[in-house]
């Protein structure tokens, strides 16, 4: 067992920080403070993107013939802690990188994957993922959006809800019910649907974590053609597994929340305020947090890097990284409350901002301690 980071390794994350170093504007602190879907990163994100492929840093992990460089899962990872440290300079399309591109890679057609993938290891397509509706989040299965086959098309009729980056998204990876109502898991499809077409009505949920982040989004009689759909009707589960096992370890925040909780101790010592007992206990137990969901992700990384499957670690990890967010920001409002207002410590509001959902956005936490009830602990499950 060996934990310490490759030379190589190490020598990557110079890289990837020089990069970020040279073409990051001055101004992007203002930029990244709207949040990912707002109109400035996402138009920033489209001039960046197409930057980080040329220098081999948007999907090196990805295989050669769809323009990465077949480069170990590690990489990819310090390339995310780096790139959500830095505020996310990817926009929405740390999605393409991490699961959409990964999940039409692996279950696209010929013409799908030509169509799509391309463009996304190029850094110039935004996609969103229409899968929550108002009365199934935690619940999936419950969706009713529908897709009803009509000669060679689809017809699809329903709303989402919460979906990041619809406002300027040029696709979506949608989930629908192509089953009979109450079939469940097995009546799902997944489309890809472009967002330009007839029928498709984005609205932006006002929310305090960032401009156009969030949307509902309405689908009226939007016909799409059966090639749209990925995979089979009803094999929607299982490549979701895929995509969402890729999703909940794909955002290394710890990454953040333990390089601003670096910022905090900064500012307290700065103040003189750094001596206190209660401020170290504190600030050592946010660290240890951070510390705690690194490790826990490192560990689901290395065992799908492995090919093994992955179980309750994930969810373990995904807990992990919850915890630790709310550790930082709790300790950055008891020490430093007024640091949160005005605009002397923007990466503190920001951090706070995202913390707030970090246990709700793909998926919420509480469902994971459930699963780590059941399949770490061995408990009985509670409904029984
Ligand atoms: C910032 C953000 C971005 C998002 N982006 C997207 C997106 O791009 N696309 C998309 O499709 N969705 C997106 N979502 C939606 C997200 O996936 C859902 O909010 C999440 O799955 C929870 O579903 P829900 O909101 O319907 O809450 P519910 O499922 O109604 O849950 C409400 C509360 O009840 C708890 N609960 C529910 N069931 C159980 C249970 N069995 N045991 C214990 N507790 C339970 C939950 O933990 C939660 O606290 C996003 C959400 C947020 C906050």
């Amino acid at each position: 067992m060996d934990f310490d980071w490759t030379d190589e390794d190490r020598a990557f994350r110079s890289r990837v920080r020089d990069f970020l170093k040279r073409e990051l504007p001055a101004d992007w602190a203002e930029i990244s403070r709207h949040g990912p879907g707002s109109r400035e990163q996402t138009e920033f994100c489209l001039e960046f993107c197409p930057k980080l492929a040329k220098a081999g840093l948007l999907v090196p992990h990805w295989p050669r013939e769809w323009g990465g460089e077949d480069r170990p899962p590690w990489e990819h990872f310090i390339l995310g802690e780096e790139m959500w440290a830095a505020g996310e300079p990817r926009g929405a399309q740390y999605m393409n990188v991490n699961w959409i591109g990964p999940t039409l890679m692996r279950f696209g057609t010929p013409e799908q994957r030509q169509r799509y993938v391309p463009e996304m290891a190029a850094g110039k397509a935004i996609w969103c993922q229409g899968f929550s509706e108002p009365d199934a989040g935690s619940d999936l299965a419950r969706l009713r959006t529908r897709a009803v086959r009509d000669g060679d098309d689809y017809v699809i009729s329903g709303s989402k809800i919460w979906t990041s980056y619809a406002g300027l998204a040029h696709h979506c990876f949608l989930l629908a019910r192509t089953g009979e109502a109450g079939s469940g898991k097995a009546g799902i499809a997944i489309f890809l649907v472009p967002m330009s077409i007839p029928g498709i009505e984005v609205r932006s949920i006002p929310s305090l974590i960032g401009h156009g982040d969030i949307h509902e989004t309405f689908f009226t009689d939007v016909r799409v053609p059966a090639s749209a759909r990925l995979g089979e009707e009803g094999q929607a589960w299982s490549i979701i597994g895929y995509s969402l096992a890729n999703e909940r370890v794909g955002i290394p925040r710890y990454e953040l929340s333990a390089r601003v909780l670096d910022q905090m101790v900064g500012e307290l010592r700065r103040r003189g305020a750094a001596a206190s007992p209660v401020v170290q206990a504190r600030a050592g137990s946010a660290a240890a947090a951070c510390e705690a969901a690194r490790l826990l992700v490192y560990r689901t990384v290395d065992k799908r890097a492995r090919g093994e499957p992955l179980g309750a670690e994930a969810s373990l990890a995904r807990v992990a990284v919850a915890e630790a967010d709310h550790a930082v920001t709790d300790f950055g409002m008891e020490f430093l409350p007024d640091a949160f207002d005005g605009d002397a410590f923007p990466a503190f509001l920001a951090h706070h901002e995202r913390a707030i959902v970090t246990g709700i956005a793909a998926g919420a936490a509480e469902i994971q301690l459930g699963l780590i009830a059941r399949r770490w602990l061995d408990l009985p499950n509670g409904d029984a």
